[in-house]
């Protein structure tokens, strides 16, 4: 059945506006003249062929790049010409999972998740309270004083996320997340990632896992039928430019 957004004109709120963004690599067009709005509390779904530009965009979300051309504005500030050294007060309200964890090898599970507060000032017994909370809430915390070299794939990736939420987040970006990770792994992030949109939480996620997309879409949009808002949406990127589907 056609989904009609209309119904929800009211409600919409942009917390992503993308305005004619595009990403040059030397000669090379990544993303080419991209306009998107991303309303709170929608769930994103970006697909597409590897090289498609989905990867570039994300970073330019998170600030991991800058855009060569276009205005990006996240929660009203023009994040494509922030200065540098305010960079860190909007990544504060991004959670990040990449594909590969990033994890600090040498710190503990502990530790690797609580840097992000105390990189934000928050007070020692605030940190130990919500570390343990985010541990608890990812099914890890019984690893709390391991090494990420000594955590499975799927293991590392749940402390990866409880590093992502543990800062409060308005929006979650992650990028692959389940791409090295067995089903049942992959299974608990979508889960995870679908938990924090239920609390509201925007999340922006590029993924090839096709089964989980569609699982996952059919929960999102399952869980208040009646309320006539649309929450999930595909977007497919195919050679730097957007395209809403499904
Ligand atoms: P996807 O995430 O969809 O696989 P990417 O965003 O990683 O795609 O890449 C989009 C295009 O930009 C590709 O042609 C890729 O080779 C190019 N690209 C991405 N990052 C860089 C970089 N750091 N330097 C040069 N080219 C890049």
């Amino acid at each position: 059945m056609e989904k009609d957004r209309s119904i929800n004109m009211m409600q919409e709120h942009p917390v992503i506006r993308c305005f004619n963004i595009s990403k040059w690599y030397d000669n090379i067009c990544a993303l080419n003249n991209i306009n998107l709005d991303i309303n709170a509390g929608e769930f994103i779904f970006f697909t597409g062929p590897s090289g498609a530009g989905k990867s570039t965009l994300l970073k330019l979300l998170y600030l991991d790049e800058r855009a060569s051309q276009g205005e990006i504005v996240m929660n009203g500030m023009n994040i494509a010409r922030i200065p540098r050294d305010r960079m860190p007060y909007v990544r504060r309200t991004l959670g990040v999972v990449f594909q590969d964890f990033k994890l600090i090898p040498t710190r503990t599970v502990y530790d690797n998740v609580a840097l992000v507060l105390e990189a934000a000032g928050v007070k020692k017994n605030i940190i130990r309270q919500r570390v343990l909370k985010v541990l608890r809430i990812t099914g890890i915390v019984r690893k709390i004083n391991a090494f990420p070299p000594s955590l499975s794939g799927g293991e590392q990736q749940r402390v990866a996320f409880a590093r992502a939420v543990v800062g409060e987040p308005s929006i979650i970006i992650a990028d692959e997340p389940t791409g090295s990770l067995d089903y049942d792994s992959a299974r608990v992030i979508f889960n995870l990632l679908l938990d924090y949109n239920r609390k509201g939480v925007t999340i922006l996620v590029a993924s090839h896992n096709l089964h989980l997309i569609n699982e996952t879409c059919k929960a999102v949009n399952g869980k208040n039928p009646t309320d006539g808002i649309i929450r999930e949406r595909h977007l497919r990127i195919v050679n730097g430019v957007v395209t809403e589907s499904g």
